[in-house]
């Protein structure tokens, strides 16, 4: 057996930590934050569990939109001027990942295999984790104005047809007796009963680490900064207290995995698509489904804190202060979206969050052994989908430590590709 450090302890390092446990490896997991804390994606994102979602960001006809996205920073997409030298290499590949629908097709056959069944993966784990409550299989609705709204994102659900997705489709009397919360101005549903939502994904995470540490994991507070390589095998994580001797090391630090990704020899085009979340304490509505409006370019769903919305892209990196005008943004829209809310929410009804989605331009994250040293494994880069592929991701990462054939292809996830 290998002594393995999972690097981050977001839900990719956490559901890898776990399977490598299965196997009878010794795990130390390398987090300097609290594991499932704010820092992390992991904890603020929607709350989704969508196998659905094999969509890319990038679409055709992209590229016309890329002026709008400079000119409005309050947009559900927005491109800080002053970052637009940094974000280059990743934007002059986004751009073009998604051009033509083959191309849209291609990436959503890629992730199919790393969704599929997310709902029941991750209850089995948190099944393990005594949290099993924390994941729900009810479904997500859809919500558009009309059915002409849903005609037009066309390509993308014949993409999702293609990929062995169903649903069911709800006129506006099936929608108001489903989803009476919904605002009247939506007419026409999708319901897709195989999604499913983590409650809770902070304390999900916080609960699957704590369970790995109970089943022999370490926990080192700790932050990696590199790799020390002997004779092409790995010998230790190099972090910023010292080294952690290992014989295999996962790099699972979402969007902060990209200059561990070039120690171990992939220069990977990495961003943070900073996301953001207002939680809404009491809200007054009582949605029965998490749902994604059409029009608003967001989640929500509720959770034990209240009900979430969470949505907006940003790219302006990692180090730039939020912009919680984005946020007000989001709990305007929330109102549009559910005319039960009040007014007059005292402030201290409402958090707000932001958060980065480590995001490669072509929309698939980087899986599979790294280019310099085939004991480092990649596992980073999940864009919008990364709390729906966790355990998936995390099944992979120990069937390549056991040395198993992994259950799918993954020559679309090698990092080399960016080459
Ligand atoms: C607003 C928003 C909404 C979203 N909605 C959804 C959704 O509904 N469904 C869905 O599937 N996905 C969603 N996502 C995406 C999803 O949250 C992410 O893809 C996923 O959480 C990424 O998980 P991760 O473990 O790779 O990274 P993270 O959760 O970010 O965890 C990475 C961890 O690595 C640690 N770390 C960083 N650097 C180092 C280092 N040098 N050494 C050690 N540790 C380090 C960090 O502290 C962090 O804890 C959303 C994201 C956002 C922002």
């Amino acid at each position: 057996m290998a002594c393995v450090a999972v690097i981050g302890a977001g839900i990719v390092g956490a559901a890898s930590a776990l399977e490598l446990l299965r196997d009878g490896h010794d795990v130390v997991i390398i987090e300097p934050g609290e594991p499932g804390g704010e820092q992390a994606a992991s904890y603020g994102n929607g709350t989704l569990l969508n196998p659905s979602s094999v969509i890319p960001m990038s679409s055709p006809g992209l590229w016309k939109k890329v002026p709008g996205y400079l000119a409005d920073p309050l947009g559900p997409l927005t491109i800080r001027w002053s970052y637009l030298p940094r974000l280059w290499p990743w934007l002059r590949r986004f751009v073009p990942a998604g051009s033509t629908r083959e191309k849209v097709a291609a990436t959503a056959r890629a992730l199919k295999p790393l969704l599929a069944d997310a709902p029941e993966r991750h209850r089995r784990l948190a099944d393990e984790a005594g949290v099993g409550a924390l994941i729900t299989r009810g479904g997500v609705l859809f919500a558009f104005p009309d059915r002409a709204a849903f005609e037009a994102e066309g390509m993308a659900w014949g993409i999702r047809r293609e990929n062995g997705i169903k649903w069911l489709e709800l006129d506006e009397d099936a929608l108001r007796q489903q989803e009476p919360a919904l605002d009247r101005r939506y007419k026409f549903a999708i319901l897709v009963e195989e999604n499913g939502q983590c409650r809770d994904p902070g304390a999900y995470v916080a609960a699957l680490v704590r369970h790995a540490v109970a089943q022999g994991a370490t926990l080192r507070r700790d932050r990696a900064t590199g790799f020390r390589i002997e004779g092409g095998r790995l010998k230790a994580v190099r972090t910023a207290t010292g080294e952690i001797a290992c014989d295999k090391a996962v790099i699972a630090a979402g969007a902060w995995s990209k200059v561990l990704a070039a120690a171990a020899g992939d220069r990977v085009p990495l961003e943070t698509e900073r996301g953001y979340h207002v939680t809404i304490a009491e809200p007054g509505v009582e949605p029965r489904y998490p749902v994604m409006p059409s029009d608003g370019k967001m989640g929500c769903a509720m959770t034990p804190q209240g009900l979430r919305l969470g949505g907006q892209v940003e790219l302006a990196g990692l180090e730039a202060e939020p912009n919680w005008q984005r946020a007000d943004v989001l709990l305007k829209f929330a109102r549009k979206v559910y005319p039960g809310i009040p007014a007059d929410l005292p402030a201290e009804r409402v958090k707000v969050w932001m958060g980065h989605r480590p995001s490669t331009p072509d929309g698939l994250p980087c899986l599979g052994p790294a280019s310099g040293c085939a004991d480092v494994l990649h596992a980073f880069g999940h864009g919008h989908v990364g709390l729906t592929a966790g355990a998936t991701t995390g099944q992979v990462v120990a069937d390549l430590v056991a040395g198993r054939r992994p259950p799918f292809d993954l020559s679309p996830y090698a990092a080399s590709r960016f080459a």
